[in-house]
């Protein structure tokens, strides 16, 4: 039994250790099996040990790790052409991180803003929004609780709500110094909120009037996550700016920024840099996570087995007094409860799952957040479905009895 004593006291970890996984499953140390719903925070979109992944690392670990950017990496060339391929985006800057991903965007942000003879450049942000926990992008994010006791905050920031795009309007009105808006395309820390159907349409019209940057955040929902590679393609738009991590991987530490013709080339030499940032493993792996997205179809997997997964839930607890909604995109599923009708603490139904060999995530206070990976089959969306709607069916029985 190992204790924990010499780490940080950042997170409080359930009491369980994983020793092995295979696609959809994980086994713990007491070699019992868990069906993973959560698949590392919407890392693993390829489940866990994935054989063309394993592959991929093993054979570039054995050719070469790590050269520094100081000398061009083909691997890197390599993943950008496809991450430009699949987006529609023109060039890319790898990071190791989601924050890192965001803190490059916002430093575009502020070079286009200066560029654009705006003094000092502030970025429009969305309240209940998540962008990391570094400085700058804590203080980006809509959530208090990120940034208590870390003040003084990052300046340069104008936050109004999410969804609403006359609050958007207003601050075009009001202020001359806005250089880009950084959003969600669904919110996911936030509670998987999905906006109005055509609301990056009209925060793309704003932009383009008002010579914005429109910087999409989709560390979450991108590399297939939502049934599309990337969630703004269910608009028929284009960012300007789209940040990438999480699945980028599939558990291989690697962050991107992408930029389209209106900002990819104002990173000169000299303004921006990593030391890992795009080293041959990481690119290798993500090329390997691209590949395997198309080769197995995995787009239209997740936006099936999504449909299938919330469709199920409708049926089965949609009715239920102290369920409020159920919603969602492809595989990034949340069902929102009333937490004063459960008869414990929503973070409960976590441990509780887990007791039914199922992870699942509460975010938000009080919403079920499920990120199976892209490869879930049938049998397994029908595990999820009835596992979490027993659960949240005797939570709310009980507190009405
Ligand atoms: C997870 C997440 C981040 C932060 O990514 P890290 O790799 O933890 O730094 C930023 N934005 C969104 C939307 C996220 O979901």
């Amino acid at each position: 039994m190992t204790t924990n004593e010499h780490l940080m006291k950042t997170y409080s970890p359930l009491d369980v250790t994983f020793e092995h996984g295979e696609g959809a499953y994980l086994w713990d140390t007491n070699g019992r099996q868990y069906l993973d719903a959560l698949c590392g925070i919407a890392v693993c979109g390829l489940g866990h040990a994935h054989p063309a992944i394993t592959k991929t690392i093993s054979e570039q670990a054995a050719k070469l790790l790590h050269t520094s950017n100081l000398y061009r990496i083909d691997n890197q060339q390599k993943l950008a052409n496809q991450l430009c391929e699949v987006s529609g985006m023109s060039r890319v800057f790898f990071s190791n991180s989601g924050a890192e991903a965001n803190e490059a965007a916002i430093k575009i942000a502020r070079l286009y803003g200066h560029k654009n003879n705006i003094d000092e450049p502030h970025i429009i942000v969305m309240e209940n929004s998540f962008h990391g926990r570094t400085l700058a992008t804590l203080s980006a994010t809509g959530n208090r609780k990120v940034q208590a006791g870390f003040e003084p905050l990052v300046q340069g920031f104008i936050r109004v709500p999410y969804n609403d795009i006359d609050a958007v309007k207003h601050v075009a009105e009001s202020y001359h110094n806005v250089a880009a808006i950084l959003v969600e395309p669904i919110q996911g820390e936030g509670g998987i909120k999905v906006p109005a159907q055509d609301y990056l349409n009209q925060l793309r019209e704003i932009c383009d009037q008002q010579n914005w940057l429109l910087m999409l955040d989709e560390i979450q929902t991108g590399m297939g996550r939502t049934g599309q590679w990337f969630a703004f393609q269910h608009n028929k738009m284009q960012p300007d700016v789209m940040t990438l991590a999480k699945a980028l991987g599939n558990g291989v530490p690697v962050g991107a920024c992408l930029a389209g013709k209106k900002a990819d080339e104002i990173f000169q030499p000299g303004n921006h840099g990593s030391t890992f940032g795009g080293n041959p493993l990481m690119c290798a792996t993500a090329s390997t996570v691209i590949d395997t997205i198309q080769s197995e179809n995995l787009l239209e997997n997740a936006s099936k087995m999504g449909s299938y997964i919330v469709n199920g839930f409708k049926n089965k607890i949609g009715q239920l007094d102290g369920v409020t909604e159920i919603r969602g995109l492809g595989l990034m599923i949340g069902i929102e409860l009333d937490a004063a009708k459960l008869n414990h603490d929503c973070a409960e139904l976590v441990r509780l799952a887990l007791q039914k060999q199922l992870l699942i995530n509460v975010t938000a206070g009080n919403v079920i957040r499920l990120l199976p990976p892209l490869i879930i089959n049938q049998q397994q969306a029908d595990t999820i479905i009835n596992t979490v709607s027993e659960l949240v069916a005797s939570a709310l029985q009980k507190s009405a009895a």
